[in-house]
């Protein structure tokens, strides 16, 4: 399913709510402390597939991505009726590292912490809200067959 950028999509709203998360224990390990979440939302018109892609970006140069996780806030059920995958959908519900992503050398840390901050009902709400003003732009109701072609 295609993925974009929430900051692309709806870009006043990305910088007005911007998220940046502190993580003081990756200091000893030489690494930034300051993280942007930068959300990716599913533009595939028609699909419900309710989740977020969660990028964890450096606030401070290089902005080198630490992290990539999917994140699916439904219980699993709702992504087993949803995925045409007979195993997939457990890792759909909840938070996982995504296996096509991109994954800085800590990503299993991040992970951690995102786990820790899905705790917040905030930040899962305002998931829930930009996901949904992402379908409301992107979502195209199927043209009338036939009908294409001479509307005036
Ligand atoms: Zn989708």
């Amino acid at each position: 399913m295609p993925l974009e950028a929430f900051d692309q999509i709806c870009h006043d709203i990305a910088r007005a709510e911007a998220r940046v998360c502190s993580v003081p224990g990756l200091a000893s390990f030489g690494l930034p402390t300051k993280y942007f979440l930068r959300e990716f939302y599913c533009t595939e018109s028609g699909c419900d597939c309710r989740r977020v892609l969660v990028q964890f970006v450096p606030a401070a140069k290089p902005p080198r991505v630490a992290a990539t996780i999917n994140y699916g806030w439904e219980k699993p059920k709702f992504y087993k009726k949803w995925s045409l995958d007979p195993e997939m959908w457990r890792e759909m519900a909840g938070a996982s590292l995504e296996s096509f992503g991109e994954q800085g050398p800590h990503a299993d840390k991040f992970l951690l912490v995102f786990r820790k901050i899905i705790l917040d009902h905030d930040l899962v709400t305002a998931f829930r809200r930009h996901y949904k003003l992402v379908k409301k732009i992107t979502d195209v109701p199927p043209t009338p067959r036939g009908k294409s072609e001479h509307l005036s």
